[in-house]
């Protein structure tokens, strides 16, 4: 019987798998993917993405990005005041290749496989049955496996929460463009324009799951940003947000990243969080003890993420609610700079905002 079993080679789960690697238990990292694989995402590394990895990514970041441009509608361009590098560009399939590799040096095995039929919870192990009828056996199951998250309706019978939706595309790079965010292109939410080495990758998010948005609209803005509508593998996929005092884990079973609903609510940013989930339910495990004490471990080291991730919900709802007096101070600079400077690099919201 294995310690571990990570269902899913995301950010999460490898970032799971090699802290769980690292300390000699026995861990098998599963996907129903084959790697490199692409997951819909900007791609974007906020810096303290950067310093939460216990690896080096700098060989694979294609661009490093000290400026940025927010929008009202496409009017009233703000630019960022002097952020320094904030953001990080790479490309999924590269980025989550590369910690998968990380993990698998650090000894946890990695296997492509076909549908999770069941999940069966016993005193002391936890059995997943897969489409062929193999059964893996685990001291511990490690939920990883993204917005969509086949665990979670296996166990809970019901989807994760997901408020937000985004669409994205990539568009040939014309060298002047900035990294952009323009805000209420859609509906409670905006279009970005993220350059990397080779391309742009465009996209628009919303944060209501109550509005579709459309490939159409992702065209319009395009066409609206860059003048054409010239793009290719164009995608949408669910953020993982929310809910965001729910359980964490249940019996033998701790979820991380997207399928924990990680996700914060006011840009969509959700590497880092998967990051740091993944390591602290790790490290949960790895300190050994009863079911409930890592459980315990687990929830209160994550006390912290969760407040902001709460702080962000009510800031995202008063913004995405209110446009035009979330604008009126998203555009001041003053609280632009100190907000964009505490979120890129890992201050808390709670902090920044009792900064104005
Ligand atoms: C369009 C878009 C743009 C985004 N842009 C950014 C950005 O710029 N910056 C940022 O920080 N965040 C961004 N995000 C959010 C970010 O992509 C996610 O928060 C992050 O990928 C979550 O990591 P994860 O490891 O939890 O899940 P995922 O990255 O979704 O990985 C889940 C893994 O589980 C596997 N899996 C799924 N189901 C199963 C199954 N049944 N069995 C086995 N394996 C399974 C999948 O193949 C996948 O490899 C964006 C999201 C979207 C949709």
């Amino acid at each position: 019987m294995l310690d571990v079993i990570v269902v899913g080679a995301g950010p999460s789960g490898s970032s799971a798998a090699y802290e769980l690697a690292k300390t000699g238990l026995s861990v098998t990292l599963i996907d129903k993917e084959d790697f490199p694989r692409d997951k819909p995402c900007g791609g974007g590394l906020t810096n303290k993405t950067l310093n939460r990895l216990n690896v080096d990514v700098s060989g694979i970041v294609e661009r490093h990005s000290n400026s940025m441009e927010l929008t009202y509608c496409m009017k009233k361009a703000v630019t960022a005041p002097d952020l320094g590098v904030f953001c990080n560009m790479v490309q999924r399939p590269m980025f989550d290749t590369f910690l998968r590799d990380t993990a698998v040096n650090a000894g946890a095995v990695f296997k492509k496989v076909g549908r999770i039929e069941a999940v069966s919870h016993y005193r002391n192990h936890i059995d997943i049955t897969l489409e062929n009828g193999e059964a893996i056996s685990a001291r511990w199951l490690i939920a990883a496996d993204g917005a969509k998250s086949r665990i979670r309706r296996l166990v809970h019978n019901k989807k994760v929460v997901s408020q937000a939706f985004a669409l994205e595309g990539k568009a040939p790079l014309d060298k002047n463009q900035k990294v952009s965010f323009d805000f209420f292109v859609v509906p409670w939410g905006y279009g970005w324009v993220f350059p990397k080495g080779d391309h742009h990758n465009v996209g628009i998010i919303t944060f209501n799951r109550k509005i579709k948005i459309s490939h159409k609209e992702l065209q319009e803005y395009c066409q609206a940003k860059l003048g054409h509508t010239n793009l290719s593998e164009v995608v949408g996929h669910p953020l993982g947000i929310g809910p965001h005092n729910g359980a964490l884990g249940i019996r033998r079973i701790l979820f991380v990243g997207d399928a924990a609903g990680n996700v914060e609510p006011l840009l969509g940013e959700g590497i880092h969080n998967a990051i740091y989930s993944g390591q602290k339910a790790a490290k949960a495990i790895s300190k050994g003890g009863t079911t409930w004490l890592v459980h315990f471990r687990y929830w209160f080291t994550m006390q912290r993420q969760r407040l902001d991730i709460a702080t962000s919900h009510n800031l995202a709802l008063a913004f995405y609610r209110f446009p035009r007096l979330g604008w009126f101070f998203l555009s001041q600079k003053w609280f632009l700079r100190k907000l964009m400077a505490g979120f890129v690099n890992g201050e808390r919201l709670d902090t920044s905002i009792r900064g104005f």
